[in-house]
């Protein structure tokens, strides 16, 4: 389908990549915030605007059809991508944070009650807690979050115990925390959850860019994530839900495409997915998730795939140990084992995120900036994860499969200069 057989292949594929900033190669290290989009998504979203451009589901005429066919097309798409059992359980959302604010607004209303606990993991983003926040404000509920050690890991002795005894009623965990690359142990946590009768939310915002995911082998509840992140355009989302959940619970918004029967007095609503698809929605985003996860796939299983893996292997062996070789630089989140296979419970996948001691995260990040390297600095919607750790700020860099070695091996030089010039 794509032919591609090295690194510099792939980044042909990416007009972005081929930019200059300040008069420097673009070194885009900013990946766990968004992708960069391969020509067969720029392709699907301009032809769309300039042909299949008319509402889906609605109207009986041919653009419309067509609209539809990519629309649908790429709910097939996705079911095959994270082997969902059908099209029901694959509701479009416009990203990680509308899915689970749906599932936190949906479920707590129908599931949850005074003084009942949803139990979230203590690397979660914000978007993982918020929604949470309000959903239990409502119901006099309270969230309540799994300790992370010292290693970036959650602490699951502590989330056994958490799962006792408490009035857990959903437990929401990252699959991969975005601040450290750790992919967390769900399938184990599920199972866990599962015994005391508890379903799991799974943020998979990084988890289905960086590992293979089966919600069917996971056996996880709801499974989120956005498009963005794995090369299809902005504001395209999804969530996964289990049939049973998805039946029972009461639908987020109302509107258009919802309904059944709508009367002034009562109304019933359509079958799965379109119950939670009220309004217009960003059809040609989702659509754009059909090339996308086509594309994600042919690197995961194509021709180039080896590449792909060694190239991912060398860039965090290599960054573990450049890293630490910096004067005072901490790295936050290096798992125990250093030895598991990328993109499995315990494995580091490449995402970085640390402070050097005597710079602010801000002035590297500016500094570097300058040098062509995008890194991303701040919190990176994760407070209560940076008050664990005691900082308020670190840098992170993040790679994807069109991140070059050689890239790596700048971004230190660029970071050790950056570094001597602020100390
Ligand atoms: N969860 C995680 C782990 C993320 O990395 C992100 C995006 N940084 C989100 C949730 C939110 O994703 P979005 O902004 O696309 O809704």
């Amino acid at each position: 389908m794509y032919s591609m057989k090295t690194v510099e292949d792939i980044r042909g594929l990416f007009p972005a990549l081929q930019q200059s900033v300040y008069g420097k190669p673009l070194v885009y290290l900013d990946n766990s915030a968004t992708s960069q989009k391969p020509q067969c998504v720029i392709d699907l979203v301009d032809g769309m605007h300039k042909g299949a451009n008319a509402n889906v589901h609605r109207a009986m005429h041919k653009l419309s059809d067509d609209a539809t066919a990519l629309y649908e097309g790429a709910r097939e798409k996705v079911r095959q991508f994270i082997n969902a059992p059908g099209r029901e359980n694959i509701i479009f959302t416009s990203g990680t944070t509308a899915s689970i604010n749906l599932v936190a607004s949906s479920f707590c209303r129908k599931f949850v009650g005074e003084g009942d606990v949803v139990l979230v993991s203590g690397d979660s983003h914000h978007s993982n807690i918020v929604p949470w926040q309000l959903a239990c404000g409502a119901a006099g509920a309270s969230v309540k979050a799994i300790p992370v050690l010292e290693s970036g890991e959650l602490d699951m002795e502590a989330y056994k115990e958490l799962l006792q005894g408490s009035r857990v009623k959903i437990v929401a965990v990252e699959h991969i925390s975005n601040v450290m690359g750790i992919v967390n142990p769900v399938k184990e946590m599920i199972a866990l959850a599962h015994a005391q009768g508890i379903p799991v939310l799974v943020d998979g915002a990084q988890g289905i860019v960086h590992a293979r995911v089966d919600v069917q082998d996971m056996d996880c509840d709801f499974y989120a994530f956005s498009g963005h992140k794995i090369y299809a355009a902005t504001g395209s989302g999804v969530l996964y839900g289990r049939r049973e959940l998805l039946e029972a619970m009461p639908p987020y918004m109302g509107g258009g495409d919802m309904v059944d029967t709508v009367t002034f007095e009562k109304t019933t609503y359509a079958p799965l997915p379109l119950k939670y698809e009220a309004g217009t929605p960003n059809f040609i985003a989702q659509a754009s998730l059909a090339p996308a996860l086509e594309f994600a796939q042919s690197l995961r299983e194509g021709e180039i795939a080896s590449v792909v893996e060694e190239q991912e292997r060398s860039i965090i062996e290599y960054l573990k140990v450049a890293l630490q070789e910096i004067e005072g630089c901490r790295i936050y989140g290096l798992p125990q084992r250093g030895d598991m296979e990328p993109g499995m419970p315990g494995s580091k996948i490449p995402v970085f995120s640390f402070n050097i001691e005597g710079c602010f995260p801000s002035d590297l990040a500016q500094l570097l900036d300058k040098m062509g390297i995008a890194v991303r600095t701040g919190m990176m919607c994760c407070e209560p994860l940076m008050a664990r750790f005691g900082v308020t700020s670190m840098v992170r860099a993040s790679f994807l499969p069109y991140n070059t070695l050689q890239e790596a091996e700048y971004f230190i030089a660029s970071l050790k200069r950056a570094a001597r010039m602020l100390r």
